[in-house]
């Protein structure tokens, strides 16, 4: 069963960059991120349940942890059309979806998925226990007013229809693997059965939710590393990365247990537990996407990293790295320029490039960003306020996933070998 979801997400990837012409220098970046008001703004709630069709023999239900369909129409012929749209605009293309579609007999059902003014920027996958996903055969898959350009959303298509046996066991259709606050906390406390991890709240949600952080100490020293991932909701390949880039710095090797002697280890996993249990596209439940908070913290998420942070500082702790995972086009790297970094960043760029010489199989761009004020970005915020060395991790949508993994374990040896030689 692994096997194959690895293989398939791996052949998934090659037609990817097949279709793809510049895919062989990858994704060259965003711009400057604009000064934007994160004062909080309306968001739209989406009705949470089932529909029925067809004199109740067609379901489909979002009702569930990051489930997302905003309508559902039938268009006879067992031929169906979904409406995804995001909690608010402006908003990024990242147009997530998650349901669950199921029949009282066995059927093949068409749906074609819209997005507003959006565009298809995520290949559908399929579950049928919202654990296990594969991609969608392509097979099933056609894309309607193709992109005319060659990457990143003009590349993709404005609708696509996807074709699916239904049956009464449900399926789950969806964007990306599912990783809702009710998981990731299982996995945060599968990790803090081990003696020198424990969990706590560092703040809550809009909504409510727990802020979870997981420290990883020993308890004899005060210099960290801190980690924070999923401030946007849909990026779940970043969050796989950081998976395996945890799991090997809370690991049995050597290696682990010496870099845990001299380090702490400070990780927020999930920053927008509202944005992912609601499915958002992209911002919290204030509208806000909250990775542009981190100079005038209006959120109570990014307020309760910085309050935590400024806690752990005034008790003596010195920040040596700091890392947010996120995930876009393709894997990228969002160091701070060494203009202003200079050695203390250095760092930063001797990691990048061995993990590069570790990893060639997979080129990765890297591009410093050279305006860290006002701050707005955790990246910026972690350096400017704190002295960390900090970076933008990001993947790729279509990263295969053994590579995240394998990533993230390179990262994580790395790091390890760096500190250790910086004593
Ligand atoms: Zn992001």
């Amino acid at each position: 069963m692994k096997k194959i979801f690895y293989t398939s997400f791996f052949i998934f990837s090659l037609i990817a960059c097949k279709n793809q012409k510049t895919a062989a220098q990858g994704y060259q970046g965003q711009g400057k991120s604009a000064v934007v008001s994160t004062l909080s703004k309306p968001v739209q709630k989406q009705w949470k349940g089932i529909w029925s069709f067809d004199n109740e023999s067609v379901f489909f239900s979002n009702d569930f942890e990051s489930g997302r369909l905003n309508g559902i129409t039938s268009d006879g012929n067992n031929h169906y059309t979904a409406l995804i749209t995001a909690e608010n605009t402006p908003i990024n293309v990242s147009p997530w979806y998650a349901f669950k579609v199921w029949s009282n007999t066995p059927k093949t059902i068409t749906i074609k998925m819209t997005y507003q003014d959006s565009r298809s920027r995520y290949y559908p996958k399929i579950s049928t226990d919202g654990v296990n996903f594969t991609p969608l055969d392509s097979a099933n898959f056609t894309g309607i007013n193709k992109g005319t350009g060659s990457f990143g959303i003009k590349a993709v298509p404005e609708i696509v229809e996807i074709s699916v046996n239904i049956s009464q066991k449900p399926i789950f259709i969806t964007a990306q693997e599912l990783y809702g606050s009710t998981r990731v906390k299982n996995w945060i406390d599968s990790l803090a059965t081990k003696p020198f991890i424990s969990t706590y709240e560092i703040g809550r949600s809009r909504e409510k939710r727990a802020v979870n952080l997981m420290e990883v100490s020993n308890g004899k020293h005060k210099k960290a590393v801190m980690v924070i991932s999923r401030q946007h909701p849909p990026e779940v390949t970043g969050f796989l990365a950081m998976k395996s880039f945890i799991e090997t710095l809370c690991g049995d090797s050597p290696k682990a247990q010496k870099f845990r002697d001299k380090y702490d280890l400070f990780v927020v996993p999930l920053m927008n537990p509202d944005g992912v249990d609601n499915g958002n596209w992209r911002h919290n439940m204030g509208g806000i996407d909250l990775n542009r908070d981190w100079q005038n913290f209006n959120q109570p998420e990014t307020q309760s990293v910085r309050d935590f942070l400024i806690k752990k500082e005034s008790g003596g702790y010195e920040f040596v790295f700091g890392a947010d995972f996120h995930s876009t086009w393709d894997d990228i790297y969002y160091p701070i320029d060494s203009t202003i970094t200079g050695e203390k960043g250095k760092i930063v760029f001797d990691w990048i490039n061995n993990i590069t010489n570790k990893l060639p199989q997979k080129h990765t761009n890297v591009k410093p960003s050279t305006t860290i004020k006002p701050t707005m970005v955790s990246r910026n915020y972690f350096y400017v306020n704190h002295g960390m060395p900090a970076i933008v991790f990001e993947l790729g949508d279509n990263t295969p996933r053994d590579f995240l993994k394998e990533k993230g374990k390179v990262a994580a040896e790395e790091l390890m070998d760096l500190l250790e030689g910086q004593d």
